[in-house]
């Protein structure tokens, strides 16, 4: 495995590979590795012949009052991990070697953006889209992975590729859990152990949201008011957000049929966690 910092090494790196007629799978992180980033570089690893890895904190897309500064950064950690799970290629740039001079050039996706996460953290998902979009240029990967955790990033960025003809395709990968059904992330390293174990709500709610609509339930304000009956027993639970949308266009539905996503947001304490499911989960977006 290679660890290389700058643009110039990472290309020439892929292009030799390429040359030799390799399948480039390209998996973008943040760092802070865990087994969700572990699984979309296994599927990388399966289905193409050179995995490259990411590990970039980007700036652009934390608000100002977000924690940009405290987000957990461990390179040699992630460098091992990579090791581990088979990849060939991490990139890990500085900020310096990303945003050389303030960027004036931002890519966009209007709409699938306006709900969900787009309404809490305005700017955010323009930030993840143009450090995207210039991580496919560098990169030029033929698959890119992206977890179905962050569903709306998936879905927006699936979208920012058809609409503007990027050549590669998408892949969205199921959400890891822990074993108590907490969604795995980086932020979860902020929790103390009263509200780790209360941040188990999250997913519970989203079981017996999954629960009632299995039943028949088909109004989506019954199906949230499930999740928040759940959310009520954990009072360090704090509610961002409920919404039961559609599962490719993001909107709001009045009545669930076809799929649908249950995505929730809420603080744990001071941590902000998100996490969704799928109804029904057969025919994802993958
Ligand atoms: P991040 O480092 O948080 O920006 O995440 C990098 C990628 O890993 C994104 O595509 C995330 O959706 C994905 N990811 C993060 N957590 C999980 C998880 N628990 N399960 C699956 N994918 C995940």
């Amino acid at each position: 495995m290679r660890r290389v910092t700058t643009i110039a090494e990472v290309r020439k790196a892929v292009a030799e590979a390429r040359a030799r007629g390799a399948r480039i799978g390209f998996v973008p992180t943040m760092g802070a590795l865990h087994a969700g980033h572990g699984a979309l570089m296994d599927a990388s690893v399966a289905e193409c012949d050179v995995t490259v890895v990411s590990i970039f904190v980007n700036p652009l897309q934390f608000g100002p009052a977000e924690d940009f500064h405290k987000y957990p950064r461990d390179l040699e950690a992630d460098e091992a991990f990579c090791r581990e799970r088979g990849v060939d290629i991490v990139f890990a740039p500085s900020d310096e070697e990303m945003y050389p001079r303030p960027p004036r050039a931002f890519v966009e996706v209007e709409e699938l953006t306006a709900g969900l996460c787009g309404a809490y953290r305005p700017g955010h998902f323009r930030g993840v889209t143009t450090v995207v979009t210039k991580l496919f240029h560098i990169v030029q990967p033929d698959v890119a992975y992206f977890g179905q955790k962050d569903f709306q990033q998936a879905a927006v960025i699936r979208r920012m590729v058809e609409d503007l003809n990027f050549p590669l395709e998408i892949r969205t990968v199921p959400t890891v859990r822990e074993a108590d059904g907490l969604a795995m992330s980086s932020r979860n390293r902020y929790l103390n152990p009263e509200e780790r174990r209360a941040a188990t709500a999250l997913y519970r709610g989203l079981v017996a949201a999954r629960e009632v609509m299995e039943k028949g339930e088909r109004d989506p304000e019954k199906v949230r008011a499930r999740v928040r009956e759940v959310w009520a027993e954990e009072p360090l639970v704090r509610e961002q957000y409920i919404e039961v949308v559609d599962a490719v266009d993001l909107k709001p539905v009045s009545y669930i049929d076809g799929q649908v996503a249950v995505a929730v947001a809420a603080f744990v304490g001071t941590t902000r966690l998100i996490d969704n499911i799928l109804f029904p989960e057969t025919g994802s977006l993958t």
